[in-house]
C-alpha cells in the first residue's frame, strides 16, 4: 500500500534582499535539512534560488524553492493548516499536538514586524518560548519536534557526509 506524504512548505515573508540575504538563505537550509519540502520567499531573489538549487544537487534532497511570491495568495489559497511562528504564540509542544497530521503544512516566518492579517489567517500561532530570537532557531525547533526529532538523510546527492568523530569525510555518491 502506498504512503501518503504531506507536505510541508516554509513561507518567508518580509524577505528585505539587501539585509536579510544571509538569514533567509538560512531559513531555507534549515527548512531543507529538517524536513520541508517547499520553501517560498515574497522578495524575488534569483541568487538565493540559485544557491538553493545548486546545495540541493550536491547534498541532494527534493526540496524546490520560489521567490518572488505574494505572502497573501498563498495563504489564502493554501488548503491545509497554517502555522505561523511567533513569540506570542500557543506554546510549540500544544500547538503541535492541536495540528492534524494527515493535512498539508504551512509553516510561515517573519522577519521585521509581521502584519496582523497573518496572526488572523493562520490555523494557529506558535511560539517557540515567548522571548524574541530567530527564525532560524524558531523553524529549526518546531521542525524538530514535529518530525519527532527525525532529521531526513537525502540519499540523490553528488556527494554525502560519513559522520567522523575525527575529522571531515566526504564521499561520492555514485
Ligand atoms: N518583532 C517581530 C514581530 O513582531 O513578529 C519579530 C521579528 S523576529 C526577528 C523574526 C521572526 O522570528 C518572527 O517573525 C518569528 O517568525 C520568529 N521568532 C522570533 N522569536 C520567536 C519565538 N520566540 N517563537 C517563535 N518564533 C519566533
Amino acid at each position: 500500500m502506498s504512503q501518503v506524504v504531506f507536505m510541508i512548505t516554509v513561507l518567508r515573508i518580509g524577505h528585505r534582499p539587501e539585509r536579510d540575504k544571509r538569514i533567509t538563505t538560512h531559513v531555507a537550509l534549515v527548512a531543507r535539512a529538517f524536513g520541508a519540502n517547499r520553501i517560498l520567499v515574497d522578495t524575488r531573489d534569483p541568487d538565493m534560488e540559485r544557491n538553493f538549487i545548486s546545495t540541493c544537487e550536491r547534498w541532494g534532497g527534493d526540496v524546490s524553492i520560489k521567490t518572488g511570491v505574494k505572502w497573501r495568495e498563498e495563504l489564502k489559497t493554501f488548503k491545509g493548516q497554517i502555522v505561523h511562528l511567533t513569540m506570542y504564540g500557543e506554546e510549540v509542544s500544544k500547538g503541535i499536538a492541536s495540528l492534524d497530521r494527515a493535512k498539508d503544512l504551512m509553516i510561515v516566518v517573519g522577519a521585521e514586524k509581521v502584519p496582523r492579517e497573518v496572526y488572523e489567517m493562520a490555523t494557529i500561532n506558535v511560539s517557540v518560548g515567548n522571548q524574541p530570537h530567530s527564525e532560524v532557531a524558531a523553524l529549526a525547533i518546531f521542525l524538530y519536534k514535529y518530525n519527532e526529532c527525525q532529521i531526513p538523510e537525502f540519499s540523490d546527492g553528488k556527494m554525502k557526509i560519513m559522520p567522523d568523530p575525527r575529522g571531515k569525510t566526504v564521499v561520492g555518491n555514485e
